[in-house]
């Protein structure tokens, strides 16, 4: 008997091969497959007359063929197949490149239904490589799977129609009934097999209400239940605000922008709840310093804060900077990561735990569980998008409800924003710091590198530094090899004589710490990278960047990069090489020279990648999500934040029996999704 928990391998029509593919999709159990909901539909439902056939879109016309199609050699290797259908008013050539089977599937004088884009030319209306059906039968609705190379979405369905008709009925509803009542959402069931094989376009769209529904809510109830440990009153309410003292050590003249944050994180700080607030700023608008005022105030409050960064780099720089700023305040900090020596951690945990460290930074190493304050009452961290949730949550465990803070240089709309963090606010630092001159970015091809090359020199030799970005082709032992090699041609070729550093995703943290140094201090000119400096650093001298194949990132990424540079008084230069031809890659290049804005680069970026890219599991450390959208499914967002609500106030730990399908539904999605890696 096969079951939904069955091994895709023993369903029928699968064995060995087809399972080994459909693991590659992520499907490993009968009930997976069944989960793994269709990308897309064709609806060949509607059918249209040749006549009445939109040019260039995809549409279904129901014809009958008037001949054997006619096979072309057109050259070696390339035969196209011709043939005249008729829908009984007009005439329709059809071309078939290629495709013997489909050739060989067309009779004459049966009727069968061709699907895919017509064009019209000289002879009339035409459609080329259709996709073809017998006319009996084959009107419907039908599902789009992504395949893999040896599964095609032809085969897919078909293995998906026989584990419906094996597994009938065997789900069990998870959403219970006065909530599919009161939202209007048809039963799992009924939703499995429609969102495969759809009656009518309006089941399609009640299946997938019904689906995105139990998706985004079982997420939110979730990322609620993961908060309610945090939740509740804060045991730090500061009597005293002193980041207006703070304000008058820091070395500039705070924007507009960062007194304002400061200003509304202080007020938080000053209530009986904790703070959750989210700074939101583009690439060097100065939000380490806002940190810096928060840490400060607590600190002379008498409370313990850290920060936590995600790379060793960027841990280690902000030690240095709040270091140098706390310098003859009486503040003490502490760095803590993966690398720092056995005795010294312990030393470091001790002073922690009986207070002595006012501030302790650090990278996970700060969630590890021997580590202990004695009074942590505020929780900041730093480019929060490269943290899973739950980290996030470890942190602010070590203290009793201290306050929290987020920054980010990721723009993210507000829905998203809610789901993530829960009821939180946000400042923006719409300000950059004056004095900066905006970064010039030109986009050339491989054959002026070397004139690149000569317009780095010149910087290097005026006492500036640059970066010379690679992207990694491979990870692993083929990323070190071509990065090392870079690096050398470079350093005995056109950079002979210049002091050349190279860091890269495979070095250890001391090492990587080592160069980064280096640079720090200048003895580095030259630095070349993989992406392992995109986040963060903060060095002013370096004032150009070269980046490769720079069509292989994505526009945020060449924007997080970019920002590496552009810090000092200095005019910086970002020159993006690219062969690449396509379209698409060489407007989203040009879309960098033409603004600065992070959050219109963002914005792009979503357009054309595509929000699950975007704003894909990895970024957010939220588990993926099959079929919802959360930048467009906003209606079903707010509806199912609503419902999370009230069951969680009705039901806190969803122990009652009617949610006990929910629970097993939150606690499947949060083993899957790896929350927290
Ligand atoms: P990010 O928001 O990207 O984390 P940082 O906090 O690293 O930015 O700040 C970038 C640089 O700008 C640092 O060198 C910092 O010292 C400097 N900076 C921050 N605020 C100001 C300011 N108000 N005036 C001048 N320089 C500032
Ligand atoms: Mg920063």
């Amino acid at each position: 008997m096969i079951r939904l928990d069955s091994d895709i391998r023993y369903l029928k029509g699968v064995g060995e091969r087809r399972a080994a593919l459909l693991s590659k999709l992520g499907v490993k159990t009968v009930g997976g497959l069944l989960r793994f909901y269709p990308r897309a539909y064709e609806d060949w439902s509607r059918i249209v007359s040749i006549d009445e056939a939109p040019v260039g879109e995809n549409c279904c016309i129901k014809a009958v063929v008037g001949r054997k199609p006619e096979a072309n050699l057109i050259r070696k290797g390339m035969t196209i197949y011709k043939t005249e259908v008729t829908d009984g008013k007009s005439i329709m050539q059809i071309t078939i490149f290629n495709s013997r089977y489909t050739a060989d599937k067309l009779r004459e004088g049966e009727e069968y239904l061709f699907f895919g884009k017509v064009s019209y030319n000289l002879w009339g209306r035409e459609m080329s490589s259709p996709a073809v059906e017998r006319a009996q039968g084959g009107d419907r609705i039908r599902p789009i799977y992504h395949c893999t190379e040896g599964l095609n979405s032809n085969i897919i369905e078909k293995l998906v129609k026989t584990a419906l008709e094996d597994t009938a009925g065997s789900f069990s509803e998870c959403l219970p009934l006065y909530l599919r009542e009161k939202y209007g959402l048809c039963g799992i069931k009924e939703a499995i097999r429609q969102i495969h094989l759809p009656h009518s376009s309006e089941a399609l769209d009640a299946a997938r209400k019904r689906l995105i529904f139990e998706e985004l809510l079982t997420l939110r109830i979730g990322l609620s239940l993961l908060r309610s440990g945090t939740r509740g009153r804060s045991g730090v309410t500061l009597k005293n605000d002193y980041t207006g003292e703070f304000l008058q050590i820091l070395p500039f003249r705070a924007t507009g922008a960062q007194v304002r944050a400061i200003n509304e994180a202080a007020r938080d700080m000053e209530r009986d709840e904790p703070m959750n607030r989210l700074i939101q700023g583009d690439v060097g608008s100065g939000k380490t310093a806002v940190a810096a005022a928060l840490v400060y105030s607590a600190a002379k409050n008498g409370v313990q804060s850290a920060l936590m960064a995600p790379t060793e780099i960027l841990a280690s720089q902000h030690f240095r900077t709040l270091r140098k700023l706390f310098e003859n305040t009486g503040i003490t900090c502490s760095l803590l990561t993966g690398s720092t020596k056995a005795a010294e951690k312990r030393r470091i945990k001790e002073n922690v735990k009986n207070g002595e460290t006012d501030l302790l930074i650090g990278t996970h190493a700060v969630i590890e569980k021997d580590v202990e304050f004695s009074n942590l009452g505020l929780a900041v961290t730093d480019e929060q998008h490269r943290f899973g949730v739950l980290q996030r949550g470890l942190l602010a465990k070590k203290g009793q409800n201290p306050h929290t803070l987020v920054m980010s240089a990721t723009p993210i709309p507000r829905t998203l924003a809610l789901m993530i963090y829960g009821d939180l606010d946000i400042s923006v630092l719409d300000e950059m710091p004056p004095g900066r001159t905006p970064t010039e970015t030109y986009l050339i091809t491989g054959d002026k590198r070397e004139r690149a090359y000569g317009y780095i020199k010149k910087h290097l030799d005026r006492g500036l530094q640059g970066y010379i970005v690679c992207p990694l082709v491979e990870e692993g032992e083929t990323e070190l090899a071509a990065a090392q090699e870079y690096r050398e041609t470079l350093a005995s070729g056109h950079f002979a004589g210049y002091s050349v550093g190279l860091l890269h995703g495979r070095l250890k943290s001391s090492q990587k710490e080592e160069v980064m140094a280096g640079f720090v201090r200048g003895d580095v000119q030259l630095l070349v990278s993989t992406t392992v400096i995109e986040v963060g650093v903060d060095v002013p001298n370096a004032v150009i960047m070269l980046i490769e194949n720079a069509e292989r990132f994505g526009l945020s990424q060449l924007h997080q990069l970019r920002g590496r540079i552009g810090r000092g008084s200095e005019k910086s230069t970002c020159i993006l090489v690219s062969d690449a031809q396509n379209a698409e890659a060489q407007q989203r290049l040009r879309r960098m020279s033409s603004t600065t804005d992070g959050f219109k680069i963002a914005e792009e970026d979503l357009k054309l990648r595509g929000p699950g890219d975007f704003f894909g599991s990895r970024q957010h450390g939220l588990p993926e999500l099959k079929i919802a959208d959360m930048l467009t499914d906003t209606k079903l967002l707010a509806m199912a934040g609503k419902a999370a609500e009230e069951i969680l106030l009705k039901d806190p730990g969803l122990r009652s029996d009617e949610n006990k399908g929910l629970r097993a539904e939150v606690a499947a999605l949060f083993r899957k999704g790896g929350v927290g890696n």
